[in-house]
């Protein structure tokens, strides 16, 4: 079972304004040596993990960083990515998504309340056709209240007779054949 081990700061909002940080990106904020990590060269969010493109950060550990997207849904949206560097979700080794999904319960809590929004949306689209655009794994949190005129198309069907069994197996062999299952 992988064990999630981050180390957290918090800062107050007097020390985040003493460096430039105001609003909801002083809720959480901590620097580690970021420049350090492995990256992607040519990756936007690795570059911004390194510093080298500026970000409103409002969360900062040994594996993860958050940061307001720079075309929000809604105010305090807020993406949430592994500095290491990884294109997809199913790239990344136990250990490495649960240290980057240990701070996200108290990063939803934080947004909800600095927003004053009801509820959030986690959304990761995980590839091109899921509408990935930026290939670096992140976390979309996205304030919602209600009315607020956000919707997405959910087109759900249903399954025809056996149909959810033999999927149910055929996604049980795979799972058991790469291992990774537990
Ligand atoms: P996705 O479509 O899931 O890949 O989402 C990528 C997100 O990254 C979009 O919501 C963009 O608005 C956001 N984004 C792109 N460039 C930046 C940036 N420099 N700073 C913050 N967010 C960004
Ligand atoms: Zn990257």
């Amino acid at each position: 079972m992988a064990q999630c081990k981050t180390t957290l700061r918090l800062e107050s909002a007097e020390q985040s304004a003493s460096r430039g940080v105001t609003g909801l990106a002083h809720l959480i904020v901590r620097v580690y040596g970021r420049s350090q990590l492995p990256h992607g060269s040519d990756c936007l969010f690795c570059k911004i993990v390194a510093g080298e493109i500026p970000s409103t950060s409002v969360l900062d550990t040994d594996h993860a960083f958050a940061f307001l997207d720079i075309n929000p849904l809604a105010a305090g949206h807020t993406l949430l990515i592994p500095k290491r560097h990884y294109t997809t979700i199913d790239e990344m080794a136990p250990d490495d998504l649960c240290s980057v999904i240990e701070p996200l319960a108290g990063l939803v809590s934080a947004v909800k309340s600095a927003t004053g929004a009801e509820a959030c949306n986690i959304l990761q689209n995980n590839g091109t056709a899921a509408g990935q655009v930026v290939m670096h794994v992140h976390f979309h949190i996205i304030p919602r209240s209600p009315r607020d005129g956000l919707g997405f198309r959910w087109n759900a069907g249903k399954y025809s007779e056996h149909q959810a069994e033999q999927v149910q197996q055929d996604i049980r062999a795979a799972m058991n054949k790469t291992g990774r299952n537990k």
